[in-house]
């Protein structure tokens, strides 16, 4: 039986980032993995989604080329092309996590791994394998729907939707978050009719209200069909599909994507082997990502948080740091949202409806887009900055609506961070003109109205 100080079950954006920070930490480690190196981030989520929605900026950007005087005819958008494209981008950056994990010595085992007991793990096809600790990072899965079901031909999940070959020239989806929102958005760029058939009463409602309405006057504007407070009932398959939502509407289309959220992956574990617990579908963990289980860690999309990769890793580096005894905690306020719609959404920490409704005395400033140089050069001035802090000064949370957006709030998650007053934070010089003077500029309207 191999020994390791450290396994770690799968090889997403959790996995991979604690299998090399713990082996730069001197802990030898294997990685299990069932499917494909870099998990559903670079395979199935992240990394093949923004290549197809960077294709499709560039697309508009050059259909819309005379707005900048340069003219450009016969433009088209080759779907095909943008498919193999985003292939490539995977493979090299699978290969670059393989090629890394080679170069830092870490074992990357293939089969499907089950915890047997508190320090073994056993893996289909393989030996089994004796461990100090354990880091679970199995992640996620696409959720399904119980009336209508995925076909993986007509029906399409988020997974199958990446590997389509021809553009559709409709579509449905049924779910209006984040990721629903993201293909609607990529979609409506590259041509297809797109409706959104969403359960709750707004698009995104992780989002602020501001935030989601404004968006959906957008999609709308752009002829997407944005059908909120309805539910998908049913679809029947003839020549077209033909959807059917609460209040009696059909829509035609050529394909339906579900994209309903995800549920965690946790059948690696079993309750009756080892002290680990489940609640709720998701594998529960202390402050520290321990299980109840002392030398058996749990991260990523498979324990509580929002199920995004940048969460992922930074619960990778929270647990081995736990393993390695520089204690720390975990503390998801400062975790950005980032949602690659045209245009884009970002925020980090409470939104407008939650600050006010957790802080009497919270302040709010906004800048517009259409107030930055650089955003009207770019013709890119639709949007907002938004600051939110407390009556000293504290950021409770900033939102930003508008290009570059999920880029931007870098510079508000370090503010947040590190704790740095608003007052503070304000007299920081931006460059100009650059988009990042929409933060400055709520930045100042913040201080002009709290310290007058
Ligand atoms: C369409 C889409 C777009 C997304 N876009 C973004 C984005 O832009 N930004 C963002 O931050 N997040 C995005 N996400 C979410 C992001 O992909 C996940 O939050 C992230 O991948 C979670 O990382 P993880 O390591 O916890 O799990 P995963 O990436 O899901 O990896 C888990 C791995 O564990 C393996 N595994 C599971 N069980 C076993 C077992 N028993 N044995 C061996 N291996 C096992 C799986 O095969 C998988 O490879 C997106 C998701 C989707 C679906």
């Amino acid at each position: 039986m191999t020994k390791y100080d450290l396994a770690v079950i799968g090889s997403g954006p959790g996995g991979y980032v604690a299998a090399l920070y713990a082996c730069r930490h001197k802990l030898k480690t294997c990685v299990i993995e069932k499917d494909l190196t870099g998990g559903t981030c670079l395979n199935r989520g992240c990394i093949p989604t923004k290549s197809f929605i960077h294709s499709a900026g560039i697309y508009k950007t050059v259909k819309e080329a005379s707005l900048y005087g340069v003219e450009a005819s016969g433009v088209r958008a080759d779907f095909g092309r943008m498919v193999s494209r985003k292939n490539d981008v995977v493979l090299r950056l699978r290969t670059g996590v393989e090629t890394l994990f080679r170069a830092n010595k870490v074992d990357l085992v293939k089969g499907e791994a089950q915890v047997s007991g508190p320090n073994t793990i056993s893996v289909s096809g393989q030996p089994d394998i004796s461990t100090k600790y354990t880091i679970v990072a199995s992640g996620s899965s696409v959720m399904e729907l119980p009336n209508i079901k995925i076909d993986h031909n007509d029906i399409l999940s988020s997974d199958d939707i990446l590997d389509i070959k021809d553009l559709p020239e409709s579509i449905a989806i049924i779910g209006g978050g984040v990721i629903g929102c993201e293909f609607a958005s990529l979609f409506n760029t590259l041509g297809s009719k797109v409706t959104i058939v969403e359960f709750t009463e707004r698009l995104i409602p992780t989002q602020s209200r501001e935030a989601s309405k404004k968006l959906e006057m957008i999609f709308k504007r752009r002829g997407i069909d944005v059908l909120v407070s309805s539910k998908a009932e049913s679809v029947e398959k003839r020549k077209v599909l033909k959807l059917s939502v609460s209040g009696g509407k059909t829509i035609e289309i050529q394909k339906v994507l579900i994209s309903i959220g995800r549920g965690a992956n946790t059948d690696c574990v079993k309750e009756s082997k080892c002290g680990v617990k489940k609640d709720g579908g998701r594998i529960v963990v202390d402050d520290h990502l321990q299980t109840g289980e002392r030398d058996v860690y749990a991260i990523g999309d498979c324990v509580a948080g929002p199920m995004l990769a940048h969460k992922a890793s930074y619960d990778a580096m929270v647990a081995c740091d736990n393993m390695l005894g520089k204690i720390r905690k975990v503390n998801y306020s400062n975790i950005p949202n980032c949602i690659w719609t045209d245009p884009e959404i970002a925020s980090v920490g409470m939104g407008e409806e939650e600050a006010k409704a957790k802080y009497p005395d919270a302040r709010i400033a906004k800048f517009p887009y259409l107030g930055s140089g650089k955003a009207l050069l770019m013709e890119k001035s639709e949007g907002f900055a938004k600051i939110i802090g407390d009556a000293n000064g504290a950021i409770l949370g900033v939102e930003i609506f508008g290009e570059g957006a999920c880029d931007l709030i870098a510079e508000a998650v370090l503010a947040k961070t590190s704790n740095i007053n608003i007052k503070d934070w304000a007299r920081s010089v931006h460059g100009h003109p650059t988009l990042s003077e929409v933060l400055q500029e709520a930045l100042h309207i913040f201080c002009a109205n709290a310290y007058p």
